[in-house]
């Protein structure tokens, strides 16, 4: 078998279309656009390059995007400060803190500073909790990227053993969260693996749809993956060798029904969809329901 590609680079493109169709529309209405504050401390490049791309994905969908630059050396409070300054102002809807933040740094109090309903990453913990209950206000957007990667390539979910590798806050738990929910882009047996998980192949040879998040290149050998099976690989690991996913890509794509290739994968949706919860963001500023 040779698995067909998951395009996630076509998608992101057809998503950021739609996202700035919905931007129009705002900006129709309100006269402004949607704004998303970056805030991006200390000189770390991969970090730059981050921020770079979404300030440019942002301006492409017509969304105003402001940077906030801090020396390495910004104190925690001098942070806080900043963070609070951008949730008082009516003209921010979306605040991205772009991380790592450099040593020193308490990034769970920072995090848990950007108020709930301009925290366009999903990471607040009022935001986790409503997506645990099944009533979220933003979705996580690496997660979203790849539900809506499935659900609109006709995979089915439903009913599916879905094996997620990694428990990241970032990935792993909130695609997990995400999966066993009731309803559309849901309802699948779940189960999420991490660094203690005993005799990781046979759990993953379970699995309808594997799901990787462990940040190991070529980690997932063919003989992990039960013939037929979808593979979303998530990892980014720059090697000297070039950038390669957490899935060993030629092997398994001769076992997998379905695969998503890095780069080009689950990559591009990530932005696609922190464009999108920007401009819910927006909205829910200006009093409108959540779409969902
Ligand atoms: P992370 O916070 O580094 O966590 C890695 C997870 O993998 C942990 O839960 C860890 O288990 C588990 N793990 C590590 N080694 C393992 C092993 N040998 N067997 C089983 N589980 C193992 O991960 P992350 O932030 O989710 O990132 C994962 C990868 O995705 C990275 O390459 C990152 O660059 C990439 N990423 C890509 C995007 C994108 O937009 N494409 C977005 C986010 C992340 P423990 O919990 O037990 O330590």
């Amino acid at each position: 078998m040779t698995a067909a590609i998951l395009d996630g680079k076509a998608l992101a493109s057809q998503l950021r279309e739609e996202t700035a169709e919905k931007v129009a529309r705002f900006v129709g209405e309100y006269q402004s656009a949607p704004c998303l504050a970056a805030v991006l401390v200390g000189d770390d490049p991969a970090s730059e390059i981050y921020v770079r791309n979404k300030q440019r994905a942002c301006e492409r969908a017509g969304i105003e995007s402001r940077l906030h630059r801090l020396p390495a050396k910004t104190t925690q409070d001098e942070l806080l400060s900043l963070i609070a300054q951008l949730n008082q102002d009516t003209s921010v809807h979306g605040i991205l803190v772009q991380l790592p933040l450099p040593k020193g740094l308490d990034e769970k109090q920072v995090l848990d500073a950007v108020h709930p309903l301009k925290d366009v990453d999903a990471f607040h913990p009022e935001n986790v909790g409503r997506i645990a209950q099944g009533r979220p206000r933003f979705l996580p957007c690496t997660p979203h990227g790849i539900q809506q990667l499935l659900l609109r390539n006709g995979i089915p979910i439903a009913g599916k053993h879905v094996v997620v590798i990694g428990r990241s806050e970032i990935v792993g738990k909130p695609m997990a969260m995400m999966l066993v929910q009731r309803g559309d882009g849901g309802d699948a047996t779940v189960t999420v693996c991490h660094s203690r998980t005993k005799d990781l192949r046979a759990v993953t040879r379970l699995a309808d749809i594997l799901i990787v998040a462990i940040g190991r290149a070529k980690f997932v050998t063919a003989d992990m993956v039960k013939p037929g099976a979808v593979v979303v690989d998530v990892g980014m690991n720059r090697t000297e060798e070039g950038l390669f996913g957490d899935v060993d890509f030629g092997p398994v794509s001769e076992v997998a029904s379905w695969i998503t290739p890095v780069p080009g994968g689950v990559g591009p949706l990530t932005i696609a969809m922190l464009l999108e919860n920007t401009v819910e963001a927006a909205r829910l500023m200006r009093g409108k329901e959540p779409t969902g």
